[in-house]
Parts: C-alpha cells; structure tokens; sequence
C-alpha cells in the first residue's frame, strides 16, 4: 500500500508503507535493540530525545514534531526491553496516573 507523499522541510518523501501489528512493531524493534545493544541505544535514546526537545521548543513544523516523537517512541520501547523494565515502568504509571487524579480531585475541592 502506497502512502501519501508528505513534505518535510520542503522535501519530498514518498515510500512504501508496511503495515505492521503491535506484535510485529514488538519483534522488530527487539532485533534493533538486540543488533546495537545497550551502550548504543542509551546514548541514541539521549540524542533522540534533544531533538524531540528542540522540536517542541521551536514547534515550526508538525511533520519535523511527529518524527521526533516517532524516535523518541521507538527508543524508550527499546530501553524498556534493553533494561526488561516493562512491567515495574507500567506500577509506576499507574500510580503517578492516579497521584497526578488525586491532586486535581483535591484542588477542586478546594
Ligand atoms: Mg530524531
């Protein structure tokens, strides 16, 4: 399936997409993570995410915005399974989510 031709930065990207399943983004990105290993990935995670800083500091281009969190994404779910965090990733989540309702509830009350 083609997908639409987008412009970033004037240029033009067109490509092949490739549908892939939760699974399959799973999979694939384990074999990413596993080909450069940690040390790699954690200083590639570190440079992923200044340019996700700089995207959302200048916030210039929307396309330049979803490619930096698309990196950004794609790097923290290979730091959640180079450093096998997943599930206590998730606890904390939960309880900064629930933290975080807690003190709105509260500040409405007031
Ligand atoms: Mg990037």
């Amino acid at each position: 399936m083609k997908i639409k031709e987008f412009s970033r930065d004037g240029r033009k990207i067109a490509g092949e997409s490739i549908i892939m399943t939760e699974q399959e983004i799973e999979q694939n990105i384990q074999k990413i993570a596993d080909n450069y290993g940690l040390d790699n990935q954690l200083n590639k995670t570190i440079e992923e995410c200044a340019e996700l800083i700089q995207a959302l500091v200048k916030l210039e281009s929307r396309e330049n915005t979803i490619e930096e969190i698309a990196d950004v994404q794609i790097m923290l779910k290979q730091m959640l399974y180079l450093l096998d965090c997943e599930e206590e990733v998730e606890k904390v989540m939960e309880y900064k989510i629930n933290r975080q309702l807690e003190r709105i509830r509260q500040a409405k009350e007031q």
